[in-house]
């Protein structure tokens, strides 16, 4: 999903939804409104976690200010966990940094909701992520050198017997850190599956397989810990069918795993570039899914996009989100106007906060 750019990715919604996966949904309308809130949501990277301070900043000047009532943050590796300190990626943040932005959006009824890639997404560039170099054994592709030499993304191996086990102790520290009641697990653009290096998955189904990693992540996060999940959608989709290309759809054979997961998985679709019609939108709603369509830095775009799901019920699109993919720092610079920034996060903060005031509007 992040596959067009290429910068800080190497590290990998107040009154909202809230949802047990196994118990009716839960809205809580606006003051005064019998609608439920729309998720008017924003996605986050860390990057530099002693430059929290400044998105603190944006986030209680700009983003509250906007109506932003979601921030789902990326966190991937780059956290100090205690299960598995081997698998730390520096710079790190703190488990105080992780509480203090934590009562920071509870104090402005923000829902935070941490994310970690899981499947793919395991390297970024030459740089391959501390799970497949501290257990190589645990690679898809383990014959592909760790530099990454022609490839997108490693892997994990979804049928290796460890790999869970590892992988949920630092989920788990996250869901703690960030008293989270819901967790994004990424997944999205998984390309090496199914791989003829690996003796576990060679000759099986690539949706099987998504599928169960899926639906081992969802079975210790919605069942065990009673968290809601929320997940990309790219690899459900068929690009025969939809016609977004290979990155925002699959034509590696994922896509049938999209009958094989449970249906109260929110799905975060996410497109970047201007169409007339997102058929993927009535495809995961055919499907029975919750769908929280998310743009980037291209606001006609995002606007785009915005204006189509707005369409279908709230009950059945959530609200939106704004990607923006540089780190959080430099969004938060680019928002609050102060220092340096990239062309790329001026336009992304452009194309957040032109969304958000449409959704503003629409609500007030
Ligand atoms: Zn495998």
């Amino acid at each position: 999903m992040v596959g067009v750019i290429g910068v800080v990715l190497a590290l990998g919604l107040g009154q909202v939804l809230l949802m047990e996966p196994e118990t009716k949904e839960m809205t809580q309308p606006e003051a005064g409104s019998s609608q439920p809130d729309r998720w008017k949501a924003v996605h986050l990277l860390v990057s530099d976690p002693a430059q929290m301070e400044l998105v603190h900043q944006a986030i209680k000047e700009v983003l509250k200010p906007l109506g932003v009532n979601t921030i789902v943050f990326e966190v991937n590796y780059r956290f100090a966990y205690r299960s598995h300190p081997e698998l730390v990626m520096e710079p790190a943040m703190t488990e105080d940094q992780a509480k203090d932005l934590t009562k920071l959006c509870r104090s402005l009824s923000i829902r935070l909701i941490p994310q970690f890639n899981c499947l793919g997404h395991q390297s970024w560039a030459e740089t391959t992520f501390p799970l497949l170099i501290q257990y190589p054994e645990l690679d898809e592709t383990p014959q592909i050198p760790k530099n990454n030499p022609g490839i997108y993304c490693r892997s994990w191996c979804p049928l290796h017997p460890d790999v869970n086990k590892i992988v949920f102790a630092l989920l788990d520290e996250l869901i703690d850190a960030f008293e989270a009641d819901a967790f994004h697990i990424g997944m999205d653009e998984v390309f090496l599956i199914a791989s003829d290096q690996c003796p576990r998955c060679r000759g099986k189904d690539p949706a099987d397989l998504f599928a169960k990693a899926v639906n081992d992540l969802y079975d210790h996060l919605a069942v065990k810990r009673k968290k809601t999940v929320l997940m990309w959608g790219d690899r459900f989709l068929d690009d025969k069918e939809m016609g977004y290309g290979e990155w925002e759809a699959s034509r590696n054979g994922t896509a049938p795993a999209v009958d094989k997961v449970p249906k109260d998985i929110i799905i975060c679709d996410w497109h970047y570039g201007r169409r007339d019609s997102y058929p993927s939108v009535p495809f995961f709603i055919s499907k029975g899914f919750r769908v929280l369509p998310a743009g980037w830095k291209d606001e006609e775009a995002a606007l785009s996009f915005l204006r189509y799901s707005r369409q279908f019920p709230p009950d059945k699109v959530l609200g939106y989100m704004a990607t923006t993919w540089v780190g959080a720092d430099e969004i938060a610079r680019a928002l609050l106007k102060k220092g340096n920034f990239s062309e790329t996060a001026r336009e992304a903060a452009q194309a957040l906060i032109s969304c958000m005031r449409e959704l503003k509007a629409a609500a007030d």
